[in-house]
């Protein structure tokens, strides 16, 4: 392993003292600021970096906190017993908190060698295998100028080495480094780069927005399954539709959903049946419902069949569940859905065509408990009705969801009771076993006395 040198780039930061941000300690993770005092306390560098400094400076809240170290990830699993070493190309540490919460900590990386599409497995390890970097290379390889930043806790300064604090001041969005370089080497940048933009109202620098329009064909080249991890947060966020219309105009979405383009793209236009449906799904997203792709893509299918202007429109078109399913398996073409959420869309939408063509007072009737999709239903019931606490079919689904939530707890209820009967019988099993030893023992004691004292 190479441990980091310091001075193998010339590039000088701009600090930003605490005078000059806005970003306050108390906003960050009470877990991150632990491992980052703990590192510094060893003599480590330590800095919060990326979305989470980005988002702070937004004023919002942001989704994880990752730290940048010059610890190697050795040095750090020795200071952290919650902590494993993850990957293979390039090893870096994820540290275990309560509630499931992960943070991650990673070495400075060194700047990225443009990558080799004839590369081997074995030629990307000896390239890339743990060569560490310093905090300059770290910044340089990042994707946007504010995604650049970092934020070291020793001084409560921001440094920044890509000059991501102007940009941020500025409203803008740009790459780091020669935007045709840097979308060659990764092409998910440029959807990276749309969705930051978008999200954060900023605009994208022309530089780097003529480089989208002329290399948006090279996004065909990326992998498959992280261009749909990327679109699956895209569509579930709080800003999915302005994002979605961003990426039509910057031509990426015909790589991605183009289905949304045909119909000159009237489902995207302002004011539309589907743009007042992916505002409900924006408005989950920012009250952080816990809502999952499934709804989404089953109401963006669903919209890609009749092109509707009402929901009316919807629960006439399809004739039966063969349908729906001939439907499904053409819409998203170009996106390498999971064959499991394509069967997980169709469930939802086959129970939703079901309900819909029953009447309510037969639907309460029926063992709905037992169906597993029943919150995506409810999601796709309620971002689809204009008036969800008049939906009838919404409330007996929602009210199926209680019961089964209230049964499953009764059943934890039951069987953690039966659980500490148990235990209790074997404790007090155990006592009387201890005790029968116990009596065991003081008899031989007894019995050996005379010949003790013998
Ligand atoms: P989010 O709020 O969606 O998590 P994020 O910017 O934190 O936004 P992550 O995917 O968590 O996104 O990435 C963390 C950081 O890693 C980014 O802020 C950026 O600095 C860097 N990064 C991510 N993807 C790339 C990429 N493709 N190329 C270069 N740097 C990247
Ligand atoms: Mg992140």
């Amino acid at each position: 392993m190479n441990a980091p040198e310091d001075n193998k780039t010339e590039i000088e930061p701009v600090i930003y003292s605490r005078n000059d941000h806005c970003l306050s300690r108390s906003n960050i993770d009470p877990d991150a600021l632990k491992i980052m005092y703990r590192l510094i306390r060893h003599g480590y560098k330590a800095y919060l970096v990326g979305g989470g400094v980005r988002d702070l400076l937004l004023k919002k809240k942001p989704k994880d906190f990752d730290i940048a170290t010059d610890a190697t990830p050795r040095r750090i699993k020795n200071l952290f017993r919650n902590c494993r070493i993850i990957g293979r190309r390039f090893k870096l540490a994820h540290i275990y908190f309560r509630g499931n919460k992960i943070i991650e900590v990673s070495t400075f990386r060194d700047i990225d060698e443009p990558i080799d599409p004839n590369a081997t497995e074995e030629d990307l390890k000896k390239k890339h295998n743990n060569t560490f970097g310093t905090a300059a290379t770290d910044a340089t390889r990042r994707d946007l100028t504010i995604n650049g930043l970092f934020y070291d806790l020793s001084t409560f300064s921001i440094i920044d080495y890509v000059g991501g604090m102007e940009d941020h001041e500025n409203q803008i969005i740009r790459i780091i480094g020669d935007p045709d370089v840097r979308f060659q080497e990764d092409p998910v940048r440029m959807i990276r780069a749309v969705r930051h933009a978008a999200r954060a109202e900023f605009s994208i620098e022309a530089a780097c927005w003529d480089s989208i329009q002329n290399n948006h064909d090279l996004i065909e080249s990326a992998s498959q399954v992280r261009i749909y991890e990327e679109v699956r947060k895209d569509l579930c966020s709080q800003a999915g539709l302005s994002i979605t219309r961003l990426l039509a105009q910057s031509n990426l979405l015909q790589h991605l959903i183009p289905e949304l383009l045909l119909n000159d793209s009237v489902l995207l236009k302002e004011g539309s049946y589907f743009a007042q449906v992916f505002t409900r799904i924006e408005e989950s997203a920012t009250a952080h419902e816990d809502f999952t792709i499934t709804p989404v893509l089953g109401i963006m299918a669903l919209f890609l069949s009749c092109y509707p202007e009402s929901v009316e429109e919807l629960h006439v078109y399809f004739e039966d569940r063969e349908e729906i399913s001939d439907h499904l398996s053409s819409c998203f073409i170009k996106l390498a859905v999971p064959r499991k959420e394509r069967e997980r869309i169709e469930d939802v939408l086959i129970l939703w065509h079901r309900l819909k063509n029953m009447p309510v007072e037969k639907v309460k009737k029926t063992n709905l408990e037992r169906r597993r999709c029943l919150p995506e239903l409810s999601y796709l019931l309620r971002w689809l009705s204009d008036n969800p606490e008049e939906d009838e079919l919404l409330s007996v689904v929602e009210k199926a969801i209680q019961r089964r939530a209230s049964g499953s707890q009764q059943k934890r209820r039951r069987s953690s009771s039966n659980r500490s009967e148990s235990n209790g019988r074997r404790g007090r099993k155990n006592t009387s076993n201890h005790q029968r030893g116990e009596d065991r023992r003081s008899r031989s004691r007894s019995k050996r006395k005379p010949s003790d004292s013998s």
